[in-house]
């Protein structure tokens, strides 16, 4: 099977590194293809803007969605995006890497999803009427592949516990699993998470090897984390709000997730 794993560290003999050349040499042992798009080592460009297109529209404002549509649509998008994308279309699993930084993912990254889910790959896909809200949320371009995050977190693992004062490390990631993820279509797995980094020593992380390990022994069979779908009968369409008789009781982010199968 064929992983993509989209890395984003600055610093290649980081804790983030060694983990990095852990899980590459894990799943090629195990027979996958595997590919690393190292965004600092690529260099890669973070801020979307007029450029992303090989023609930027010379007098007309710069307008970020309808511009990657244009670009997206015509072939005009820059190399380094239509590449990433290429690689997206060839994976069956890819796997975002990356220390926690301000609670979310390292601006490289965001930048990276920012600019290769265009408009008409990621986004504004399928029909869009009262019946549907296009094909999105277990729906779209990416449906039929698996994803799943690793991230270190300087924080222990009880600061993110339910009570932690952090907010749970669920509702942290709910904006990565479930809007990048989740959106474009990929079954998104349980995140592999690295607590108190401060602490990893050598024999922590043979632990994480260890524990690293099976989950990327498992990366073809693990449950994904089970999201409602769209455009299944849970959602009202257009108001997207949960029909009242879907989990009543539940508000929030957990609401989205079927509590059944959880
Ligand atoms: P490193 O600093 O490289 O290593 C950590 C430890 O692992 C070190 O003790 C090192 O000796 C050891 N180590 C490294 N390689 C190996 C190896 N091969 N074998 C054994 N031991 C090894 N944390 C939060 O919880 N929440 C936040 O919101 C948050 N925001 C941050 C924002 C910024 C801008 C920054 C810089 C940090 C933030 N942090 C936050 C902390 C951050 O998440 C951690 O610093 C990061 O996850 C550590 O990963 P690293 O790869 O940089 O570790």
């Amino acid at each position: 099977m064929n992983v993509l794993l989209v890395y984003a560290h600055p610093e290649p003999r980081s804790l983030n590194g060694a983990i990095r050349d852990f899980v590459v040499q894990r799943l090629r042992a195990a027979g996958n293809e595997v590919q690393v798009s190292d965004l600092y080592a690529m260099q890669w460009k973070p801020q979307l803007d007029a450029f992303d297109s090989k023609v930027p529209p010379a007098d007309a404002p710069f307008h970020p969605s309808l511009d990657s549509k244009h670009a997206f649509e015509n072939g005009l998008q820059s190399d380094d995006i239509a590449r990433e994308q290429d690689k997206l279309r060839w994976a069956d699993a890819v796997i975002l890497q990356f220390p926690l930084w301000w609670f979310s993912m390292p601006a490289i990254l965001k930048g990276w999803v920012e600019r290769v889910y265009a408009y008409g790959f990621a986004y504004g896909v399928g029909e869009h009427s009262d019946e549907r809200w296009g094909d999105r949320y277990g729906e779209g371009t990416l449906a039929g592949k698996r994803a799943m995050l690793i991230v270190t977190t300087g924080g222990w693992e009880s600061h993110y516990s339910a009570r932690g004062i952090n907010g749970p490390i669920d509702d942290i990631l709910f904006p990565i699993h479930h809007g990048i993820l989740y959106y474009p279509g990929f079954d998104v797995l349980p995140p592999y998470l690295v607590y108190r980094t401060s602490k990893v020593d050598a024999v922590r992380f043979g632990e994480i090897r260890e524990e690293l390990g099976q989950r990327l022994d498992t990366l073809w069979t693990t449950a994904p984390i089970p999201f409602r779908r769209q455009n299944a009968g849970d959602y009202r369409i257009p108001q997207l709000t949960l029909r009242d008789e879907v989990a009543p009781q539940t508000v929030g982010f957990a609401a989205h997730v079927e509590a059944a199968r959880v």
